[in-house]
C-alpha cells in the first residue's frame, strides 16, 4: 500500500509538475500565440508592405517597361539615323575620294594652266606689240583707202566725162537699121562696119524693058536678118551707162506695121528674144546698183503717155480712158518739159518696170479695139527718169531714158526742105524725108537755118512731146 500510495503520491506528484508544465506551456502557448499574433501582424503588415512594394514595383516595371519600349523605339529610329548615317558617310567618303581625285586632277591642270597662261602671257605681250603695229598699219591702210576713195571718185568723175565723149563721138543722133526677116532683093554689101544696105526694086523703062534699079542707104549701123536682140542691143547698152550718168537718152522705133518694131522695142517672153526696153531697164538698174559702192543712191520713176489725135493718154492712169487734159508745160530756164496732170510712178525693180509696161501695153490695146487701128496712129512714150545723189561728194544727177514707138503717117514731104550737109551726106534722101526727121527738125538746127521751112500747126504737140526726149537746144543721144 505504501507503495501505491507511494506511488500515487508520485503520480499526483507528476501530475502537478504536469499541470504546472501544462499552465506554463499554456502560458508559454499563449506568450506564443501573442508572439504569434505579433508575428502576424507583422507578416501581415510586411505582406502589405510587400504587396505595396510589388505593385510599386510594379508600376516601376510597366513604367520601365514603356520606357524600355520608347528606349528600344528610339534605339530602333537611332538604328536607322546610323544606318543612314553610315551611308550617307559612305557616300560622303567616295564623295570626297572623288572630290580629292578632282582636287587632285585640278591641281594638275592648274599646274598646267599657269605654265599655260605664262606662255599665253607672254604671246600676249607679242600681240600687244603686233597690236600696236597694226594700228600703225591700219591708219596708213585708212588713209590709203580714204586717198583711193577720192581717186576712185575723181576717176568715176572722168569715166563719165570719157564716156559721154564716146557717145558724142560715135554721133549724139544714130540711126540703126534692122531688117526683119523677109524675102526681099536686099543685099548688105558692107561686111566690115556693117553700115550698108541696096535695095533692087524692078521697074519698067521708058522702051517698057523690066528694069532693075538698085537704092543705097547708110545708116550708123545695119542688123541683119540673123542678128539677135543681144546684138542689137550691144549697140545701145552704153546708152543705158548714159543716162544713170545723168544724160537724156531717147530710144525711138519706127517703121511700117509688121516691121519688127514691137519685136525689137518689146520683145519676146524668153531671155533670148528679150526687147531693147527689158535690156535697157535691167541694165539701168543694174548700173545703179553698181555705182552704190560709189556713193551713189538712185531713184527711179516711170510715166507712160500716148499721143493720138494732139490728145495726150496717160496710159499709167486710174480709169480705163483718160478723161483728164493734160498740158504741155517747158521751161525755157531750166530746158526741161512736163506734162501736167500726169501719173509718175517710183519704180524699185526691173520687174515692176515690166509689169508696168505690159499693163499700159494692154490698156493700149483695149483703146486700140475700140478704135479702129489706133495703135498704128498714136505715138507711145515711155519715161524712165533716174534721179541720183552723191552724199560722199555732193554731186547729184537727172537722167531720163525715154522709148518711143513712133507712128508711120503717110506724108507728102515739102520739096524745098532745107537740110544740113550733114543729114544730106550721111543719110539717104527718102530717109530724111520721113517724119521722124520732121519732127526733129527744129531741134537739130538753130532756126536761122531752117526759117523757110514751117512746121503744120498741129505737130506743135508731138515736137513738145519729143523734147521731152531730146531736151531742147541740147540733144544728147538718139538711137
Ligand atoms: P510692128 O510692131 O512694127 O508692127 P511687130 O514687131 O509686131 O511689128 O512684128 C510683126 C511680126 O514679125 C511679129 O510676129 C514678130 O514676132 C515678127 N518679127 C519681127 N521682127 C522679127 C525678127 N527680127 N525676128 C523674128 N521675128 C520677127
Ligand atoms: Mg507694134
Amino acid at each position: 500500500m505504501d507503495e501505491e500510495r507511494a506511488k500515487r503520491i508520485e503520480l499526483q506528484e507528476e501530475q502537478r509538475a504536469l499541470s504546472l508544465q501544462l499552465v506554463a506551456s499554456q502560458q508559454q502557448e499563449l506568450n506564443r500565440r501573442a508572439e504569434l499574433n505579433i508575428i502576424s501582424d507583422e507578416l501581415e503588415n510586411s505582406r502589405k508592405k510587400h504587396a505595396r512594394e510589388i505593385a510599386d514595383l510594379e508600376f516601376d516595371l510597366q513604367k520601365k517597361d514603356r520606357l524600355l519600349q520608347e528606349a528600344n523605339e528610339d534605339l530602333r529610329a537611332c538604328r536607322n539615323d546610323l544606318e543612314q548615317e553610315r551611308e550617307t558617310v559612305s557616300s560622303l567618303k567616295s564623295a570626297l575620294n572623288a572630290q580629292s581625285n578632282a582636287h587632285l586632277t585640278l591641281t594638275a591642270k592648274n599646274r598646267s594652266f599657269q605654265t599655260q597662261f605664262t606662255a599665253l602671257q607672254a604671246q600676249y605681250d607679242e600681240l600687244l606689240r603686233t597690236n600696236a603695229n597694226l594700228i600703225l598699219d591700219l591708219e596708213a591702210e585708212r588713209q590709203e583707202r580714204i586717198e583711193m576713195r577720192k581717186e576712185a571718185t575723181e576717176n568715176e568723175a572722168v569715166r563719165r566725162k570719157l564716156h559721154n565723149m564716146v557717145q558724142e563721138l560715135k554721133g549724139n543722133i544714130r540711126v540703126f537699121c534692122r531688117v526683119r526677116p523677109l524675102k526681099a532683093d536686099i543685099s548688105f554689101p558692107d561686111r566690115r562696119d556693117h553700115r550698108e544696105i541696096n535695095i533692087w526694086s524692078s521697074g519698067e523703062s521708058a522702051t517698057g524693058q523690066e528694069r532693075k534699079e538698085s537704092y543705097q542707104f547708110l545708116f550708123d549701123k545695119v542688123f541683119e536678118p540673123e542678128c539677135t536682140q543681144a546684138e542689137v542691143f550691144e549697140e545701145i547698152s552704153m546708152l543705158a551707162q548714159s543716162c544713170v550718168d545723168g544724160y537724156n537718152v531717147c530710144i525711138f522705133a519706127y517703121g511700117q506695121t509688121g516691121s519688127g518694131k514691137s519685136f525689137t522695142m518689146e520683145g519676146g517672153a524668153s531671155n533670148a528674144t528679150k526687147g531693147m526696153i527689158p535690156r535697157a531697164v535691167d541694165q539701168v538698174f543694174r548700173i545703179a546698183e553698181d555705182l552704190r559702192s560709189k556713193g551713189w543712191e538712185y531713184q527711179m520713176e516711170g510715166q507712160f503717155l500716148e499721143i493720138y489725135n494732139e490728145g495726150i493718154n496717160d496710159l499709167l492712169g486710174k480709169h480705163e480712158f483718160d478723161k483728164k487734159k493734160h498740158e504741155i508745160k517747158h521751161d525755157p530756164k531750166t530746158g526741161s518739159t512736163r506734162v501736167t496732170d500726169i501719173t509718175v510712178i517710183p519704180l524699185s525693180s526691173p520687174t515692176q518696170v515690166r509689169a508696168l509696161l505690159s499693163s499700159a501695153q494692154s490698156r493700149r490695146s483695149v483703146a486700140a479695139t475700140l478704135m479702129n487701128e489706133r495703135s498704128s496712129r498714136s505715138h507711145s512714150v515711155f519715161t524712165l527718169r533716174i534721179t541720183g545723189l552723191n552724199a560722199a561728194t555732193g554731186e547729184s544727177c537727172e537722167g531720163c531714158l525715154n522709148l518711143v514707138d513712133l507712128r508711120y503717117p503717110l506724108m507728102k514731104m515739102p520739096q524745098t526742105l532745107n537740110l544740113s550737109h550733114y543729114l544730106l551726106r550721111h543719110l539717104p534722101v527718102s530717109l530724111i524725108l520721113n517724119p521722124l526727121y520732121l519732127l526733129l527738125y527744129p531741134y537739130l538746127f538753130p532756126p536761122s537755118h531752117h526759117g523757110r521751112f514751117h512746121l503744120p500747126h498741129r505737130e506743135q504737140t508731138h515736137l513738145l512731146l519729143l523734147s521731152l526726149a531730146v531736151r531742147i537746144c541740147s540733144p544728147r543721144f538718139l538711137a
